[in-house]
């Protein structure tokens, strides 16, 4: 048996209900924003987080075109159809990005969210074409668990690349993209946004390391063993929750 190295809350006796559910996704999603503008991924207007709605799951709550990450509150959210249609809110979608996620979405009816950015050391590894080695315990949530899109082709402008996307992403937590960036799912917006941050990390951490030296690698067995301990969905939820409670305290109008 596994054992899981997290503290485990009480779960719900109730099911929520719908508006609560997308309350609850709504203020998690603004709270990435903020989250991915600390972190610097907020360079002009690249990157998009996209979260399924719960009552309409061909339609999408995503930030709006053009808007700085670190100001997005939960009343910012538009909801957008497949096709990148506008259904709730004034502003405009970023279609291009817009185009990669709804086939990734198409493609994993599983997914709740995606995280995309151009991120400094994920478009950094990305140009290498290389996938993440089991370095260190924290990149063994992507051993055997990501995938490299080996085909840039220029900005993405039509569904069909967003469908080879999905295709190279297959049933993993996350893709690079590269020369390109990072791209992380979950079945939540907390689990998919922590990949994101903890891929970035990793990525890091590799390049560093192999700018030092020749590093050591974790072997497969207990690469796989320690997957089982932090690759897991439930793992990403948790792991997202101080970061939440502490953008939440900084930054309280995200609620707005
Ligand atoms: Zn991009």
């Amino acid at each position: 048996m596994t054992t899981q190295p997290f503290f485990e809350p009480a779960t719900a006796t109730e099911p929520m209900s719908i508006p609560a559910q997308r309350l609850h996704l709504k203020q998690r999603l603004a709270a990435s924003f903020r989250l991915f503008a600390q972190y610097g991924y907020d360079e002009g207007v690249a990157g998009h987080i996209t979260a399924r709605d719960p009552e309409n799951p061909e339609h999408f709550w995503v930030n709006p075109f053009g808007m700085y990450f670190g100001h997005i509150r939960v009343s910012d959210l538009i909801l957008v159809n497949a096709e990148g249609e506008v259904i709730k809110g004034r502003a405009r979608v970023n279609r291009a990005a817009f185009a990669i996620h709804s086939r990734v979405h198409a493609a994993r009816p599983d997914v709740i969210a995606a995280a995309h950015s151009h991120s400094q050391y994920g478009r950094t590894w990305s140009t290498l074409g290389r996938l993440l080695d089991p370095l260190t315990q924290d990149a063994c949530a992507f051993y055997a668990d990501h995938a490299l899109f080996d085909d840039y082709t220029g900005v993405v402008l039509d569904t069909s690349e967003g469908d080879r996307i999905g295709k190279a992403l297959g049933s993993n937590k996350a893709v690079i993209l590269r020369n390109h960036g990072l791209l992380t799912v979950g079945a939540s917006v907390e689990a998919a946004v922590f990949w994101f941050i903890s891929m970035d990390r990793c990525c890091h951490t590799q390049l560093m390391a192999e700018a030092a030296g020749k590093p050591v690698l974790i072997d497969p067995e207990y690469a796989s063993k320690t997957y089982g301990q932090v690759g897991s969905e439930r793992g990403g939820v948790l792991s997202f929750q101080p970061l939440y409670a502490r953008i939440l305290r900084e930054q309280p109008d995200l609620l707005e």
